[in-house]
């Protein structure tokens, strides 16, 4: 009999700004090396998501909530440019919507 994998699931969102000069490479060497905001999880954690706000004022994360929730994430980190860099005017608004879909939310990614 085949013992079930239990997967950690991962997703994270980005600034839609910063997308314009950024392919997201930091993320994605953070994740895939387990290092930085994601140093915790093992190597069953899978990334399930990966998108931008939208722009100001973050309205693409209320627009897919419906479907994040559908994938079960164990937690969205918020990139962290939208954390550090630039100092986003909406985070508390981004930071809501998530946590009040019960999602966890990580504040960092590299
Ligand atoms: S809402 Fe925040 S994360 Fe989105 S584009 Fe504006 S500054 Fe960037």
């Amino acid at each position: 009999m085949t013992e079930e994998i239990k997967l950690t699931k991962i997703a994270v969102v980005r600034c839609e700004t910063v997308s314009e000069s950024c392919p997201g490479t930091g993320c994605f060497a953070a994740f895939n090396g387990k290092m930085a905001s994601f140093a915790d999880y093992g190597v069953n954690a899978q990334m399930v998501a990966y998108f931008t706000c939208g722009g100001c004022s973050g309205r693409r994360v209320a627009n897919l909530i419906g479907e994040i929730k559908k994938v079960e994430p164990d937690a969205i980190h918020l990139s962290t440019c939208m954390v550090k860099s630039s100092a986003c005017p909406n985070l508390v608004y981004i930071k809501g919507v998530f946590e009040e879909a019960g999602i966890k939310v990580v504040e960092g990614t590299h």
